[in-house]
Parts: C-alpha cells; sequence; structure tokens
C-alpha cells in the first residue's frame, strides 16, 4: 500500500514539474553575438510551435496581424553568413523562431501580446536585441540596425520604414541624406542593383515613406532617435524578393549592399569615438 502511495506520489510531482528538456522561450529565439556594427532582427519569420501558448484574438488592437514573413528567417540567416563571409567579422542576428500568433515583437508590449504565457517569448526577443544594441554602441560609438520583413502589397519592391527618417536621426545629421539615399547608401545600392525602392532615391518627396510601412516597434525602440543611438532601417520586401528560388539572391544582393554602406559610413566608426 505506501509503495503504491509513493509511486502514486512520484507520479503527482512529476506531472506537475516540467520536464527538464521542455523548450524555454529563449530556445525559440536565435541570437548571434557579433564583431561588428550591424545588428541583424528578423520579427515575423518564425513558424515553430510554442506549446500550451495560446493564440493572440486582437481584440481592440489596431493593425492586427499574426501572418508570418515568409522565408525572412533564411533570408537573414543567409545575409548574416554573406556578410561574415565579406567583412570577416559577424553581424549580430536576432531572429524570431516562434509564430507571430503568440506574440509580435514588432509591437509595443500592450498589443504584442495576451497571455502571461507569450510575455516571456517577447522578453526574450527584445532582451536580445538590447543587448546588442548597447555592445555595438558600446564598441562602435554608432552602428546600423536593419529589421527584415516581408509585405505583400508591392511584390516587386522594397519599402523604406525609418519613420520618415526619424529613426536615423544621427546618420543623416553626420553624413546628410545621401547617406539614407544616394550612391554608397544601403537602399540606394539595392536601387544601383535593380530593385525597386519605396520611396525612390530620386523622389522628391523622399521622407514620405509608404504609410503602411513607415517602421514599427523595433527601429522606433532602438533607432538613433533613441537612447539607444543605433541608426535602424525597417526593411520591407516584396514577396517576389522571397520566394523559395528567390530570397538567397535578396540576400547576396542586400549584403553587397550592407559592404558598401559599412566602406562609406561605418568601418571608420571607433577613429572618431571620443
Ligand atoms: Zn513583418
Amino acid at each position: 500500500m505506501t509503495r503504491v502511495f509513493a509511486l502514486l506520489a512520484l507520479l503527482f510531482c512529476a506531472a506537475l514539474a516540467p520536464a527538464a528538456d521542455a523548450p524555454k522561450p529563449e530556445d525559440f529565439v536565435t541570437v548571434q553575438k557579433g564583431t561588428l556594427p550591424i545588428i541583424l532582427s528578423a520579427p515575423h519569420g518564425g513558424s515553430k510551435i510554442a506549446p500550451d501558448v495560446p493564440e493572440r484574438v486582437g481584440k481592440g488592437v489596431t493593425n492586427f496581424q499574426t501572418v508570418l514573413d515568409t522565408n525572412t528567417a533564411p533570408l537573414t540567416e543567409k545575409l548574416a553568413a554573406e556578410i561574415e563571409k565579406e567583412l570577416k567579422g559577424k553581424p549580430w542576428v536576432v531572429i524570431a523562431r516562434f509564430e507571430r500568433k503568440i506574440a509580435d515583437v514588432n509591437r509595443a508590449p500592450k498589443d504584442a501580446y495576451e497571455s502571461d504565457k507569450a510575455k516571456p517569448f517577447y522578453d526574450a526577443y527584445h532582451e536580445a536585441l538590447a543587448t546588442a544594441c548597447k555592445a555595438v554602441k558600446d564598441k562602435h560609438g554608432r552602428g546600423l540596425l536593419l529589421d527584415i520583413h516581408g509585405q505583400a502589397v508591392h511584390l516587386d519592391a522594397i519599402c523604406r520604414g525609418t519613420q520618415n527618417l526619424k529613426t536615423v536621426t544621427l546618420l543623416k545629421e553626420r553624413e546628410g541624406f545621401p547617406a539614407i539615399n544616394g550612391k554608397y547608401s544601403l537602399l540606394g545600392r539595392m536601387e544601383r542593383n535593380g530593385y525597386k525602392v519605396m520611396p525612390a532615391g530620386d523622389d522628391p518627396n523622399d521622407a514620405k515613406e509608404v504609410p503602411k510601412f513607415t517602421g514599427g516597434h523595433i527601429v522606433g525602440t532602438y533607432g538613433s532617435h533613441t537612447a539607444y543611438g543605433i541608426d535602424a532601417i525597417q526593411l520591407e520586401f516584396g514577396s517576389n524578393f522571397r520566394a523559395r528560388e528567390k530570397y538567397a539572391t535578396t540576400a547576396k544582393d542586400l549584403a553587397d549592399a550592407v559592404l558598401v554602406f559599412y566602406d562609406a559610413y561605418l568601418k571608420d566608426a571607433k577613429k572618431e569615438k571620443p
């Protein structure tokens, strides 16, 4: 009888305690520590199901979205690998693997998740990004954060999101507008490589970004108008640049643009640090 009771007690405890190998929220965020003043963020490319975390319903949330930004995770991985190959250093990388259905890290907390169970996933992403931004600022004095997304409205275009240049305040002050749309800028280079960019580099109304894609919570939180001080650009890639047979080429071309930008505006960062 005692033995049966002991066995029951043991089973009861085992049911209460989390399994030793139960996945933790941090297991749902890929983080790479970097050596370069470049940070890559991919918040909406995750498809890994987090057990026991309810899906959001979005009651009262403006612009509620749960859709996956298809192939932005592998695109970002490929981009990181290409940058490392060319610059012989590592960019910082933060990629969400959990579904946007449970937490949207590109929203302020009140609109981002609904369950206490989802909060640790949200926090794990932002802790990793905040750490990266602080480390880059400390070491290099400046940096570039690219927040990689996908949109299905302008299929053959990349939409720039800097909250109409607010999140690249320091870059603009330091180097002027050409650092954002000129020959050696990231998106200027993409245009020269044949990509349609919105707004276009020669658009006289350049500061006006496509209203739906002006840049969300991530660039708004870590951009160079904030204490983090990292120039941040949200990049919304049209579906045709993210197709299965296309995303690797897109990543390669983007890496080339990062290199051009790095040579022109980032490389000598340390020298100028007081
Ligand atoms: Zn997105």
